[in-house]
């Protein structure tokens, strides 16, 4: 059996601040995929992108009887502009699984189609206790809920006249804190921990000129959040490994320092064989890691076979605490995962 590797925490985490840093709402790609460029031009890696930019990189097996296809995906949960109200405040739409009681009185980003960034927050209609009798008690959605722009303005067509419009892109303030008892904090563990995961494999593969087993293909879609970033896999993929967070709950092993492998999501069961095969791996590489059925759950790979692609699909990731909102996790579980797809790629 080859050793593994070693995993270097702290570059680990430094990548994830990194990462987590650079919006990437759902559907915006611009700044994520120069930062991913950059990173991956400096590791000696070529990009290319497919027509729905998902990003991949493309690298050489030892066999090529087979092309697996790791997945992590870039989008996060945030929101598009809708519309503006008469006195400015903005009406949003939801992109992936938003909950509004997390998200109350967050910092928000717009990011419009002139390439601008413009500032806001997210409030209630009846955003204070001061004034208003229902301001604890009301519902919050997305008819209840508006972003008020940190902008001189005071009506929709001050907010139209900075050029913001329907359908600008709206991502969240990640929040990153790094505990010194190794927490990991973000509103973005969904997916950026799992991406820092898989990016810092592909870098140790290069350091340490571990060539894969099999062809391998590393991709980075940017439409999971609404359940479609998967759905198109070229022909040439066997294998889809989605890298995902796992869930924790009453009715799951999972925790916030082990891998979580999903046995199941809501749509279907995972691959039988390659389930296994991942799992057999953590325990011969003593990788902390689970299995659990997911609920409210689906993952790419899940996208992939739902959209009937003729592949095996998987699924892991840290287990994450919190999900949806401001998420947590530990460093040992982000590394976990880093050295789960390490093994896999080394697939003894
Ligand atoms: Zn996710």
């Amino acid at each position: 059996m080859r050793e593994m590797p070693y995993v270097d925490e702290k570059r680990l985490v430094e990548l994830f601040e990194n990462l987590v840093n650079v919006p990437s709402v759902v559907a915006y790609y611009p700044e994520i995929d120069k930062k991913l460029e950059e990173i991956f031009s400096s590791m000696g890696y070529e990009v290319s992108y497919d027509n729905k930019h998902t990003l991949y990189v493309k690298v050489k097996g030892q066999d090529h009887s087979k092309t697996i296809c790791f997945g992590a995906h870039l989008d996060t949960i945030g929101m598009i502009v809708r519309q503006v109200d008469p006195n400015g405040w903005i009406q949003v739409r939801t992109l992936g699984g938003v909950n509004f009681h997390s998200l109350e009185g967050e910092n928000v980003y717009i990011h419009t189609r002139s390439g601008k960034t413009f500032e806001g927050m997210v409030i209630h209609q009846s955003h204070s206790v001061h004034v208003f009798d229902d301001a604890r008690d009301s519902v919050r959605d997305i008819t209840t809920m508006r972003i008020l722009l940190d902008e001189d303005v005071s009506s929709d067509k001050d907010v139209y006249a900075l050029g913001i419009d329907h359908g600008d892109l709206i991502s969240v303030e990640p929040r990153c804190i790094v505990t010194s008892s190794g927490f990991v904090k973000s509103r973005h563990i969904d997916d950026k921990a799992c991406v820092a995961a898989l990016i810092e494999a592909m870098r140790i593969i290069k350091e340490e000129n571990i060539v894969p087993k099999y062809d391998t293909w590393f991709a980075f879609p940017i439409f999971e959040e609404i359940g479609h970033g998967g759905a198109y896999v070229p022909l040439e993929v066997d294998e889809y490994i989605a890298l995902d967070i796992g869930l924790i709950g009453p009715h799951y092993h999972g925790t916030e320092k082990k891998v979580c492998i999903g046995a199941a999501d809501n749509f279907s069961p995972y691959d039988w064989e390659l389930t296994t095969k991942l799992y057999d791996l953590a325990k011969m590489y003593e990788i902390d890691a689970c299995l659990d059925v997911y609920y409210h759950f689906g993952s790419d790979a899940t996208a992939a076979m739902r959209a009937g692609n003729n592949i095996k699909g998987a699924v892991y990731g840290m287990g994450c605490m919190n999900s949806h909102g401001y998420e947590r996790t530990h460093i040992s579980a982000i590394k976990g995962t880093c050295e789960l797809t390490l093994a896999y790629l080394m697939n003894e």
